[in-house]
């Protein structure tokens, strides 16, 4: 745990549909009608709840984010947040991915939750490349911390050892003396 003002941040090696937290965050796409990876495992264990939220929302831009509830899985809602498909790291992907976290804290505070999880958004399907993802992962939850002061855990949950790690790295730098 890294306690960053007076939010903790934790990371966590595994499934984040099992998190019992206030809101879990998907990486959904567009449509918001489902897809594979983080969302597939969001769907299946949520029930189809979440996906009759989801049409009568009618989509979603990249950078933006939306929120359901979390069906049959131990949090309350679920945060449909949409990354940015990774091309050549010149097409604004660094600003939609920061916006993709940050608005989804946005959204966080506005429903009055105060304990997140987060997945890696746009490091699989989308290819975003894990390291650069991570930093702007990191760099806007705690953007946001400064600036909002509201957020009382933050748990950033990785499926892959690789991404585990990195993470950690990451945040062992920034909170090293
Ligand atoms: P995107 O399309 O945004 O890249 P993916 O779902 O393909 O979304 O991948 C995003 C990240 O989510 C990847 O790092 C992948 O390993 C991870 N992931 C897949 N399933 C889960 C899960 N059940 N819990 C947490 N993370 C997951």
């Amino acid at each position: 745990m890294y306690l960053y003002n007076k939010t903790k941040i934790y990371i966590v090696q595994g499934d984040i549909t099992k998190m019992e937290v206030d809101v879990i965050v998907n990486a959904a796409n567009n449509t918001l009608l489902g897809g594979g990876g983080v969302d597939g495992a969001i769907h299946r264990a949520g029930g189809p709840t979440i996906l009759e939220q989801c049409k009568k929302i009618g989509g979603c831009p990249t950078g933006e984010a939306r929120i359901t509830t979390a069906g049959n899985m131990p949090s309350k809602y679920v945060i449909h947040a949409v990354g940015p498909i990774y091309k050549d790291g010149r097409s604004n992907e660094e600003s939609l991915l920061y916006n993709a976290y940050y608005n989804s804290l946005k959204l966080a505070k506005e429903y009055e939750l105060k304990t997140v999880a987060f997945p890696a958004i746009s490091t699989g399907a989308y290819g975003y490349p894990k390291n650069e993802a991570a930093d702007v992962a990191t760099k806007a939850v705690m953007d946001f911390i400064d600036k909002e002061n509201f957020i009382e855990e933050v748990h950033f949950v990785l499926f892959s050892q690789d991404n585990f790690d990195i993470y950690k790295e990451i945040l062992d730098n920034k909170f090293k003396g």
